[in-house]
């Protein structure tokens, strides 16, 4: 019984797992695999100014339910799930008109409360979603960080007319990428990395170039009859990329955002009225790994070579440091809390 806990910035501990039973309404999960997310990084280094320490991490996670506690009527003993990190009270106006990720009083599972990396984690019954035992562990544990990119392309209405322009071919680029080419859309992919540009590739993208050495603007210019691209992804999380997100978008184009910075950026609201583009905020998922799920057992979505490597939880210091030291060889990192 393992734990992997941030006890405070850059400490990271591997502790005794000594977890509670599930309360009313409560599950307890038999963790098998949990994916390293970019914001457990963030935690880490104590840049994420949510996270109250010391804290369990670990937000993308599946595993088997091994305990249910009093009134849980959709689970039982015995299933496979995925778990949803997103708890929203129901009861605040975003969560009233379906907007349960913005809820006023979210808490993310591995931020505000304790998360699942560890042996056992308990959870509230409605933030597990039953995957079906066809389904690796491995592949259901990607669906939380689909879930994010299924989110922001309903954010930005992606249809299989739009040609979508993603930037950055990381994990968050790659995920955008697989939904939006599921929905059958174009999609562009620009990167500074050669690599992540052939992994764009061999997850369908059809172009995939390097902001390096071509321009975005003139690579992207003849989309859409000379238009541009109609949906703009921000997955690379770098504010100045919304001036050119801005001028690249077609004329009734979305830009969707994804990252976290506080640093301001110049925006011409005059490009914005002119081409009446919608400029959207997209948080983690409202309620999208039941279809991802969907998408995944039906082999829609084949996402399982974004694993790059997976370590037994014991080695998780190992894992975060190649993510540190070499983010180029990895996509998504597992930790294997089976063995
Ligand atoms: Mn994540």
């Amino acid at each position: 019984m393992v734990a992997i806990a941030v006890r405070a910035p850059h400490r990271l501990a591997l502790e005794d797992d000594s977890h509670a039973q599930p309360g009313p309404g409560e599950v307890a999960i038999r963790v098998n695999r949990a994916g390293i997310c970019g914001s457990d990084i963030h935690i880490l280094h104590g840049s994420n100014p949510f996270v109250v320490y010391p804290r369990i991490i670990g937000h993308e996670f599946a595993g088997t339910i091994e305990a249910v506690g009093a009134g849980v009527s959709h689970i039982a003993i015995g299933d496979r799930v995925v778990a949803d990190p997103v708890v929203s009270c129901g009861k605040c106006y975003p969560c009233r008109i379906g907007r349960s990720n913005v809820c006023a009083n979210l808490e993310v599972i591995g931020v505000h409360r304790d998360g699942g990396f560890r042996s056992v984690a308990v959870l509230p019954e409605e933030n597990v979603v039953k995957v079906s035992p066809s389904l690796g562990f491995d592949v259901a544990a990607l669906a939380e960080p689909l879930a994010v990119a299924a989110n922001v392309l309903s954010r930005t209405e992606c249809r299989a007319e739009d040609t979508v322009l993603v930037y950055g071919a990381g994990t968050v680029g790659l995920t955008v990428l697989q939904v939006a080419k599921m929905k059958g859309a174009r999609c562009i992919v620009t990167d500074m990395d050669d690599e992540r540009l052939e992994r764009a590739r061999a997850f369908g993208a059809d172009v995939a170039f390097n902001s390096k050495s071509q321009s975005v603007a003139e690579t992207v210019a003849k989309e859409l009859d000379g238009l541009g691209p109609s949906v703009v992804i921000d997955g690379a999380g770098i504010p100045s990329l919304l001036e050119e997100a801005c001028r690249v978008a077609a004329p009734a184009g979305r830009i969707g955002l994804l990252g976290f910075s506080g640093a301001p950026c110049n925006i011409s609201q005059q490009e914005i009225v002119r081409k009446e583009l919608s400029l959207v905020g997209s948080r983690l998922n409202r309620r999208f790994i039941p279809e991802v799920v969907s998408w995944l057992e039906s082999g829609a979505l084949k996402p399982q070579a974004m694993i790059t490597q997976t370590f037994a939880a014991a080695d998780a210091a190992a894992a975060f440091e190649l993510i540190e030291q070499h983010p180029e060889q990895t996509l998504k990192v597992q930790l294997a809390f089976d063995a």
